[in-house]
C-alpha cells in the first residue's frame, strides 16, 4: 500500500535537492557600477520632489500644509495633484492605478483600474485621473474581514487618500501600476483597515505630547509625530524544498521535521559571512525597495541558520508602517525570481530561533527633536524624564494590552520560549538610567556614587547616559536603547500597525495623566520645576514594579513578576480577552481611537484568526501524516519484514532478534500514528461541529489551543520519531538538515 506514491515523493525529495545544486546567484535589474544609488532612490515614488516640480506653486503649498501642520486640503485641489500624480505615473510607464490599503486580513489589498477612461470621437484612447478617483474609491467591503461590524453596518467600503503616505510604483514583469496609500472604512465611517486607528492614535499621541511639553515651557512645538524603525527578521529556503513541503505552502512553517543533528549550537550563523545567492537576493531586493524610497540599512545573518535580518532607517509611523509591508512584499517576489521562498512566520523550523520584529519607537517634535533624548541641558532633561516617566506608567498600566496586540498563533511558539522576550511585559533602562530613576524615588538631590551630578529638575543635568549601554538586554520585551524604545515581542509575519496604534494610544493617556497631575500642582502653586518633580518622583514609585532589568528568559524573573503581580498571559487565548475589558474599551473611545463595536470586532478578528489559522495547520498535519509519512514508515516496515522473511527462507534457521525488533517498533509507532491521526481528525470535526460554530468565538479559541494543538503535536512527535527510523531514501519531506543549510 502507498509503495508507488512514497518512491515517487521520496524522489521529489531527492530532486529538489538536485535542483538546488544546479541553482546560481540571479543578477538583479539595476548595476550600481553604472547607475548612481542617488538615482534610484526614490525613482518610484510620488514624493515631494516630484510634488515640487510638476504641481502648481500654490498646490504644492497647500499639500506641504496638510502634510506638515495637519491642514485639510482643500478638495477643489485634488484634481490638479490627480492629474500631476497620471501625468507622472504615465512617464514612467504606468497604465494603471489602485488604491492600496491594509484590510484586517494583515496583508494589503489592491484592485487595479486603468488610466483609460474611454475612447474619443475618431477612437483614440482617453486617459484621465481625476480627484474624485484620486480621493475616494468604493470596494466591495462584504469579503474582507470586519468581525462583526458588517452585520449592522453597510457592506459597502470607502478607501480615503491618505495623502501623509506618498503614492508609489509597484513594478510587475508586465508593468507598473501606481499605488495610492488609503485607509479604508465602512459606510458609516466604521474602520475596516488597520490604517484607520493608526492614524487616529498618532493624532491621539501627538496631541497629549504637545500640550505636554508646552506645558514643561518648551512652548514653540506644535506638533510632535511617532517615529518607529522597525528590524525584521525572516528565513530563506530553497524553492525546490518549499515545493517538496505542502507544510510551509499551506500554513507558512514546517509542521513536521526532526530536529537536526547541526541546529544553531555552534553559534556560526550570526553575523556570519552571507552566502552568495543569499547576498543577490538581500541586494536586489534593495535595489526595488531603493526604487520605492524604503531606506532599508543593514543586512545580515540572524542567529538560527537559514535566518537573516534587515532593518531600515527610521521614519514617521504610518510611513513606516506602510514601508514595512512593503518590503514584506518585496521580500516574497523577489525570492522567488531568485528560486528562494522567503518565510516571516514567527517559528517556521522547531528546534531553532523564530522569527520576530523589533519596533523601535520614539515621538520626535516638528523641529526634529527626538522627545526620548535624554539631552545635555536642565531643560531637555526634565522633559525627558517626564515623557520618559509617561512611558513607563503606559506600560506597567497597559502592558497586558500590548501583549494582547502581538497575539496570534505564531507567535504563541516563541513568546516564552528561551530565545524571545517572555510575555511578561517590563521594561528595561540600563543600569545607569536605572540610578537616575532609584534616586528620584528615593528623593535624592544626587546620584549615589556618581560623579557629583545633581538631579534636581530645572537646576542640574543628567549624567552621561551612554548609547549603547554595555548590558544591551537582549532577553527584555520592551527596553530602551539609548534614545528610543525598542518592543521587542512583535512577531515577524503581522502588520506593525496594530502594536503601533495599541503603543501610541496608551503613552497618550499616560502623556494626559502626567499633565493634569502637573497642571494640578501649578494650580495648588508650585512652580513648574518642582510640579513636575514632584509629580514624575510619585508616578515612577508608582509604577517603578514594571522595571526589570535582569535575565526575563529566567525562572527567577516569571516568579519574582508573579509576585510584583505584572500579568503572564502565555498565549493569544489568554491575552486576546483583554481587548474587551472595560478600562480598555473606555481608553480606546476616550482618545477617538476606535469606537467600542470597532475594538470588538478587532477582537472578534483576532480569534476567528486564530481558529482558522490551528484549523488549517491541524487538517494539513493530518493529511500529510495519514499520506505522505505513514505510507513511506510502512513502506519501510514491509522491506524490513519481507527482508526478514526472505533471508530465513534462504539460510534457514537463523537469528533475526534485532531485526524482528526494529519491525515490531515500526508497527508499534505506525499504528500509535494512525491513532493519533484518528484523534486529530475527530478533535477537528468536532471544533467544526455546530456546538462550537455557534458557540461565541472565545470558546471555540479555547477549544483549538487545549485540544486541537495538543492532538496535532502528538501526531508531530510520533512522526519526527519515525523520520529518525525510517530508511532516509525512502523519507519523502526534504528533512531540516537540508533546507536550513543548502542554497
Ligand atoms: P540597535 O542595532 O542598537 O538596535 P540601531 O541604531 O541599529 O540600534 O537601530 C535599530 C533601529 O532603530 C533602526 O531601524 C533605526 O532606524 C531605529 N531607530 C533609531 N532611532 C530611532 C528613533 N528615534 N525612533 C524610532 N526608531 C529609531
Ligand atoms: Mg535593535
Amino acid at each position: 500500500m502507498g509503495r508507488s506514491s512514497a518512491k515517487s515523493s521520496a524522489s521529489a525529495r531527492s530532486r529538489a535537492m538536485e535542483a538546488v545544486q544546479g541553482r546560481q546567484p540571479v543578477h538583479s535589474t539595476i548595476d550600481f557600477n553604472t547607475t548612481h544609488m542617488q538615482d534610484v532612490f526614490g525613482s518610484s515614488v510620488f514624493n515631494r520632489a516630484a510634488m515640487k516640480s510638476l504641481l502648481p506653486r500654490n498646490v504644492f503649498k497647500a499639500l506641504m500644509r496638510c502634510l506638515d501642520q495637519g491642514e485639510q486640503l482643500d478638495p477643489s485641489m485634488a484634481d490638479v495633484v490627480a492629474n500631476a500624480m497620471k501625468d507622472w505615473a504615465v512617464s514612467k510607464g504606468a497604465t494603471h492605478f489602485t488604491h492600496w490599503f491594509h484590510p484586517m486580513t494583515g496583508n494589503t489589498a489592491e484592485k487595479h483600474d486603468a488610466f483609460l477612461v474611454s475612447a474619443d470621437d475618431n477612437g483614440a484612447a482617453v486617459v484621465e485621473f481625476s480627484g474624485k478617483f484620486l480621493i475616494q474609491g468604493e470596494p466591495d467591503a462584504s469579503s474582507f474581514p470586519s468581525g462583526g461590524i458588517r452585520s449592522t453596518f453597510e457592506a459597502r467600503g470607502y478607501t480615503g487618500w491618505d495623502p501623509t503616505s506618498p503614492a508609489f510604483l509597484m513594478e510587475s514583469t508586465n508593468g507598473k501600476t501606481l499605488c495610492i496609500p488609503t485607509v479604508f472604512c465602512s459606510y458609516s465611517g466604521h474602520a475596516l483597515d488597520k490604517k484607520t486607528p493608526l492614524l487616529r492614535s498618532i493624532e491621539a499621541v501627538g496631541k497629549q505630547a504637545t500640550h505636554l511639553i508646552n506645558l514643561l515651557g518648551n512652548k514653540s512645538v506644535k506638533r510632535v509625530g511617532c517615529t518607529v524603525g522597525p528590524e525584521q527578521e525572516y528565513f530563506l529556503i530553497d524553492e525546490s524544498f518549499y515545493m517538496a513541503r505542502p507544510d510551509i505552502i499551506n500554513s507558512g512553517r514546517a509542521l513536521f521535521g526532526a530536529k537536526p543533528p547541526k541546529g544553531q549550537e555552534m553559534e556560526d550563523h550570526y553575523w556570519g559571512s552571507i552566502k552568495e545567492r543569499v547576498l543577490a537576493f538581500m541586494m536586489d531586493s534593495e535595489v526595488e525597495l531603493y526604487k520605492l524610497g524604503v531606506p532599508v540599512k543593514t543586512r545580515h545573518n540572524e542567529v538560527a541558520p537559514a535566518q537573516f535580518e534587515v532593518a531600515p532607517i527610521f521614519e514617521y509611523s504610518n510611513v513606516a508602517v506602510d514601508h514595512n509591508m512593503l518590503l514584506m512584499e518585496v521580500f516574497r517576489k523577489t525570492a522567488q525570481k531568485h528560486g528562494l521562498r522567503c518565510l516571516f512566520h514567527e517559528k517556521p523550523f522547531s528546534g531553532v530561533n523564530g522569527s520576530g520584529k523589533h519596533n523601535n519607537w520614539s515621538m520626535a517634535d516638528d523641529q526634529g527633536n527626538n522627545l526620548l533624548e535624554p539631552g545635555n541641558t536642565p531643560q531637555d532633561n526634565k522633559q525627558f524624564l517626564v515623557v520618559l516617566t509617561a512611558v513607563i506608567r503606559a506600560i506597567n498600566k497597559y502592558g497586558h494590552l500590548l501583549r494582547a496586540s502581538i497575539a496570534s498563533a505564531g507567535n504563541d511558539h516563541r513568546l516564552g520560549a528561551n530565545e524571545a522576550p517572555p510575555a511578561i511585559m517590563s521594561v528595561y533602562l540600563g543600569d545607569k538610567l536605572t540610578q537616575v530613576v532609584e534616586a528620584l524615588i528615593a528623593g535624592k538631590k544626587e546620584i549615589p556614587g556618581g560623579s557629583g551630578v545633581k538631579l534636581q529638575f530645572g537646576v542640574s543635568t543628567l549624567p552621561d547616559l551612554p548609547r549603547d549601554d554595555s548590558d544591551r538586554n537582549r532577553t527584555s520585551p520592551f527596553a530602551f536603547t539609548g534614545n528610543k524604545f525598542e518592543f521587542r515581542a512583535v512577531g515577524s509575519s503581522q502588520s506593525i500597525a496594530w502594536p503601533n496604534t495599541v503603543l501610541n494610544t496608551i503613552v497618550a493617556e499616560s502623556l494626559d495623566y502626567m499633565s493634569t497631575e502637573i497642571e494640578a500642582e501649578l494650580k495648588a502653586g508650585a512652580d513648574i520645576n518642582v510640579a513636575a518633580e514632584k509629580v514624575t518622583r510619585r508616578v515612577l514609585s508608582e509604577n517603578s514594579r514594571i522595571l526589570f532589568n535582569g535575565d526575563n528568559y529566567s525562572q527567577e524573573w516569571h516568579d519574582e513578576a508573579a509576585k510584583r503581580g505584572i500579568p503572564n498571559l502565555r498565549h493569544t487565548v489568554e491575552a486576546l480577552p483583554v481587548m474587551v475589558e472595560k478600562d480598555v474599551k473606555e481608553l480606546f473611545q476616550k482618545y477617538r481611537v476606535l469606537e467600542q463595536d470597532e475594538l470588538v470586532s478587532r477582537y472578534n478578528i483576532m480569534l476567528e484568526n486564530y481558529c482558522k489559522t490551528v484549523n488549517i495547520e491541524s487538517l494539513v498535519t493530518a493529511n500529510m501524516a495519514k499520506t505522505i509519512i505513514l505510507p513511506a514508515a510502512l513502506e519501510y516496515l514491509h522491506r524490513v519484514a519481507q527482508t526478514i522473511a526472505t533471508t530465513k527462507a534462504a539460510v534457514g534457521a537463523v537469528t533475526m532478534v534485532e531485526q524482528e525488533k526494529l519491525v515490531k517498533e515500526l508497527a508499534e509507532k505506525t499504528g500509535n500514528l494512525q491513532v493519533a491521526i484518528d484523534k486529530l481528525e475527530t478533535l477537528s470535526r468536532e471544533g467544526h461541529g455546530d456546538e462550537h460554530e455557534e458557540s461565541d468565538h472565545l470558546v471555540r479559541a479555547k477549544f483549538y489551543q487545549s485540544k486541537i494543538i495538543p492532538a496535532m503535536n502528538h501526531v508531530r512527535a510520533i512522526a519526527d520519531d519515525l523520520e529518525t527510523i525510517v530508511d532516509d531514501a525512502l523519507w519523502p519531506l526534504p528533512k531540516f538538515r537540508e533546507m536550513l543549510y543548502i542554497y
